[in-house]
């Protein structure tokens, strides 16, 4: 079995886009505006700050409380798309229970929407037409790129229909020319999907849920899921237990595709970047 290594996949990636931002005019800027004190965002945050600065962007962060007001955070996201320093963005996700979350993303300037988790941008994805491409799903991609794993006419099924995950994830498959097909938590006979999948990206959110008998012998597993067990340990949506001599590749966790995350932030943020500059 090939252990899928985001870390390396990262590294190799980060090298490529340090060298691109020396040549830009100056260094592309990414923003995070960061509501609350939830410990998990502020290390996810401090780690996209560190990200930015070795790779040689600038990052600018808005923090605010979570006894922030909703006018206070729709001041913070207009500071954002009038900064001409941030070339892109992102709020930190998950905002505190009293926001609506899909109206915040949707005062994001689309093209300065870092996540692109707009619905121009979501949109745009769809029509065939990339521009700013959800994190997570990309990642995946980049990771079957580099370990050369050939996704067309195959059989791939998507465990998850979230905006920001299973979607954007099946409809880049579907534009890589993969035959998908996503599950959910209404799908019957989840396993007789799984069980025919040449590839199967597994993002439910439900922490170990997929064992060895769910995949056919030599599949290729990326698992998308991160959980905190009580012990401390990560674990992901697939049991690891017994699959080393079952599926030919699988994404370890931590370590596959939770590192590549980061690394699609930067990558479009300076696509953001270049996409302004060349408008000008
Ligand atoms: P989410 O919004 O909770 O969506 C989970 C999806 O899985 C839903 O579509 C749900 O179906 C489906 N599902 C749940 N239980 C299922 C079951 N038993 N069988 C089949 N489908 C099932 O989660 P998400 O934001 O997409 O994230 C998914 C996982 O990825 C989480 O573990 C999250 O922590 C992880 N994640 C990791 C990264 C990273 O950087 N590594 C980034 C983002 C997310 P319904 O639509 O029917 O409810």
């Amino acid at each position: 079995m090939i252990r899928l290594d985001g870390k390396e996949v990262s590294k190799a990636l980060r090298k490529t886009l340090a060298q691109s931002v020396e040549k830009t005019k100056r260094p592309p800027g990414l923003g995070v505006i960061l509501v609350g004190e939830d410990p998990a965002s502020q290390v996810y945050v401090r780690n996209k700050m560190k990200a930015c600065s070795e790779v040689g962007m600038e990052s600018v962060e808005i923090q605010l409380p979570s006894s922030a007001s909703e006018d206070e955070l729709i001041t913070a996201i207009a500071a954002m798309n009038e900064n001409p320093g941030v070339d892109a963005y992102l709020i930190q996700l998950p905002l505190p229970k009293k926001f609506n979350e899909q109206e915040m993303i949707g005062r994001i300037d689309p093209k300065k929407d870092a996540d692109g988790l707009t619905v121009e941008n979501l949109g745009l994805l769809m029509a065939g037409r990339p521009r700013s491409v959800p994190c997570t799903p990309n990642g995946v991609m980049q990771i079957l790129k580099f370990y050369d794993i050939d996704v067309v006419g195959k059989n791939v099924v998507v465990i998850g229909r979230s905006q920001i995950v299973g979607k954007p994830m099946a409809q880049l498959l579907l534009a890589a020319n993969a035959t998908v097909t996503v599950c959910h938590s209404k799908t019957e006979n989840l396993f007789e999907h799984t069980q025919r999948a040449e590839i199967v990206v597994v993002a439910a959110g439900q922490p170990k849920f997929l064992k060895k008998e769910a995949f056919k012998k030599g599949a290729v597993v990326i698992d998308v899921g991160m959980h905190r067990l009580p012990s401390g340990k990560l674990c992901g949506d697939v049991d690891p237990e017994g699959l080393e001599n079952w599926v030919s590749a699988l994404t370890p966790v931590p370590g596959g595709v939770g590192p590549m995350t980061i690394t699609m932030l930067l990558q479009n943020t300076l696509s953001l970047y270049q996409a302004s500059e060349s408008a000008t």
